[in-house]
């Protein structure tokens, strides 16, 4: 199991953003050269758009935007860390998540209008870079059809692919499992004692 880290992105104190990330000190300053390097892959993402529109420069990064650690996910798969994201998502709706993670987008047309250039120059590089593992995944989930897998988080079952893991997310069971999971560090006010 890999340990994954919930955290939301304050400016001057507002909540703006949640993400998931196996290392906090790395994505912050991953957000920060995105937003200063015109350059970089979602340079222009809801996100650093807003985090430039308040003013903040490179010098005053670090005093005014505040990456808060929220909790720890003990996760296997990927979209698993993305099904707690999503539930903080949901739950504290910060401005600038234009998509939850495997549910439906939020400003869509505004976020692909915005990111289709840098999306487009990603995926073709992503491609490029991991195509045999592309393969060997799309390989992996025809031959694994009908065999199952268990939830993390209410111990179901469901079929491996995540997609379906998504529609499983959706299912009362799943729900109220989950929640009960992670409600405990829903109050993210002590959070702010750890920020990066
Ligand atoms: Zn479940």
């Amino acid at each position: 199991m890999k340990t994954g880290k919930i955290y939301k992105i304050e400016v001057d104190g507002e909540l703006v953003y949640i993400g998931s990330t196996t290392n906090l000190r790395i994505r912050k300053s991953d957000h920060k050269s995105r937003c200063f390097n015109e350059n970089a892959i979602r340079h222009n993402l809801l996100l650093y758009k807003t985090i430039r529109s308040k003013g903040v420069t490179k010098e005053t990064f670090k005093n005014r935007v505040k990456l808060i650690w929220i909790c720890d996910v003990e996760f296997n798969k990927r979209y698993e860390l993305g099904a707690v994201e999503a539930h903080y998502i949901k739950k504290l709706q910060p401005i600038c998540n234009c998509e939850i993670p495997w549910g439906k987008k939020w400003n869509k047309k505004q976020y692909y209008q915005d990111n289709k250039k840098f999306r487009k120059q990603y995926d073709k590089n992503y491609y490029l870079n991991n195509k045999d593992k592309i393969k060997e995944r799309k390989k992996k989930y025809n031959k694994s059809d009908k065999s199952k897998k268990i939830c993390l988080f209410c111990k179901q079952k469901y079929t491996k692919t995540p997609s379906d893991f998504y529609k499983h997310t959706r299912t009362n069971k799943h729900k109220k499992n989950c929640i009960s999971f992670i409600d405990d560090v829903i109050d993210t006010k002590e959070c702010r004692l750890i920020s990066i």
